[in-house]
């Protein structure tokens, strides 16, 4: 291990450890979208033609506000259409030396994409970038879903994101498939079609979510839990990213615990959200999460800061709600992060961490043979919050 990843690794773990304000934070950049996609939770949002969308100034006293994240997700909408990413991601690592970003996107934009994240890898190569891309389905289930030509986009932007994964070891390319009743039945065909035509990192399928269509939601949960578990016994690929094995164990681990709340209906970790992690979206709303459909505060009233928002006697109370009432849900983020503040959990992660390692070296060793080791992981459904 060389000593930059050994001192990432090191500063990463005092952050999280010393932390007194969120180390992970989702910021929606953007409302717009250039898809419609019937599954889409935002769509109410994307739909609405007053749109709203932080300014480079508010985002600057946002990112002020905070102290340091380990973890920043960009999304929206479709956040590629912000001509200012390489700016804000500017902003997190000056203010908050953020060490882990995640840019979301349908992929619909392969040269401006390519351009955009080639220049954040080369710009930032202590930070490390994950881009997962979206596929719902083989080439014209794709295009049936997302729209007519969508396929050939993503085609064109894997080449060029695998390419510069090659080249650039602070990247990790991942695909992700939205589960639901359009492309159910389809999706251990696409699992198989994925892992033979892309050079991915991951790819992660995750069950239809939030405030969508009651349709959509009808697909079949035994599917799906019989799908995480083909999924989970197949080997993966060694990622250059540091705490790979970790992410994946806690993955693995808050996939154990989705199930047994499925299963019986109560919290098994309390939840960290509005504590570590939160929610801002394009309207510079603070949420603890994208479930709980209540708000922490307003950056508009607090001149964009965080730390103003949630020490008013609102957010307390709802943090408060929130650990009295021993809320729980399915929400992966929340879970993985609550699962990290969470030592009990600890000996549990140790033990997925060290299979996963073994694994991977067991995956990379066969992948110098056949390099198709890619490794599939699958999201339970997101149940609505129990407070
Ligand atoms: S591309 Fe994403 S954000 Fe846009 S409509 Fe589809 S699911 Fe929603
Ligand atoms: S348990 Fe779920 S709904 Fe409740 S606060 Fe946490 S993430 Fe939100």
């Amino acid at each position: 291990m060389n000593l930059r990843l050994l001192r990432k690794q090191a500063s990463t773990l005092w952050t999280l450890a010393s932390a007194r304000k969120p180390v992970y934070m989702i910021l929606y950049l953007t409302a717009r979208c250039n898809f419609r996609c019937p599954m889409c939770f935002y769509l109410e949002e994307i739909n609405d033609p007053n749109k709203e969308e932080m300014a480079f100034p508010e985002l600057e006293k946002l990112a002020r506000s905070l102290d340091r994240l380990v973890q920043l997700s960009l999304t929206g909408g479709e956040p590629f259409l912000r001509h200012d990413i390489p700016e804000i991601v500017d902003l997190f690592v000056r203010h908050n030396r953020v060490g882990f970003v995640t840019i979301p996107t349908n992929g619909s934009l392969p040269e401006r994409i390519e351009g955009t994240v080639e220049r954040l890898v080369r710009e930032y190569p202590g930070v490390n970038f994950r881009i997962p891309v979206s596929l719902d389905g083989y080439p014209a289930d794709h295009d049936a879903i997302r729209g007519a030509k969508s396929y050939e986009k993503i085609e064109r932007t894997m080449a060029l994101l695998t390419s510069l994964r090659r080249r650039c070891d602070n990247l990790t390319v991942d695909i992700n498939t939205c589960y639901s009743s359009l492309n159910q039945g389809k999706v251990r065909g696409l699992v198989e079609f994925v892992r033979e035509r892309f050079d991915i990192d991951n790819h992660s399928v995750t069950y239809v979510r939030g405030n969508t269509d009651d349709a959509m939601k009808q697909a079949s949960v035994g599917e799906y839990t019989d799908l995480v578990e083909e999924v989970r016994r197949r080997p993966n690929r060694r990622e250059s990213r540091p705490f790979s094995s970790w992410f994946r164990a806690v993955m693995d681990y808050q996939r154990d615990i989705i199930r047994r709340t499925l299963l019986k209906d109560e919290m098994t970790v309390p939840c960290a959200a509005g504590r570590r992690m939160i929610v801002v979206n394009e309207r510079a709303e603070v949420l603890p999460c994208e479930i709980l459909n209540r708000k922490l505060g307003s950056l508009k009233d607090h001149d964009y800061d965080v730390s103003r928002v949630l020490a008013t006697p609102e957010a307390v109370e709802l943090v408060d709600w929130i650990r009295r009432t021993k809320c729980h849900c399915t929400f992966e983020c929340a879970l993985a992060t609550s699962i990290i503040y969470h030592p009990a959990s600890y000996p549990r992660v140790a033990w997925r961490a060290m299979k996963h390692w073994w694994r991977s070296g067991w995956a990379s060793a066969r992948s110098s043979i056949r390099p198709e080791a890619t490794r599939g992981t699958i999201s339970l459904p997101i149940l609505q919050p129990r407070g």
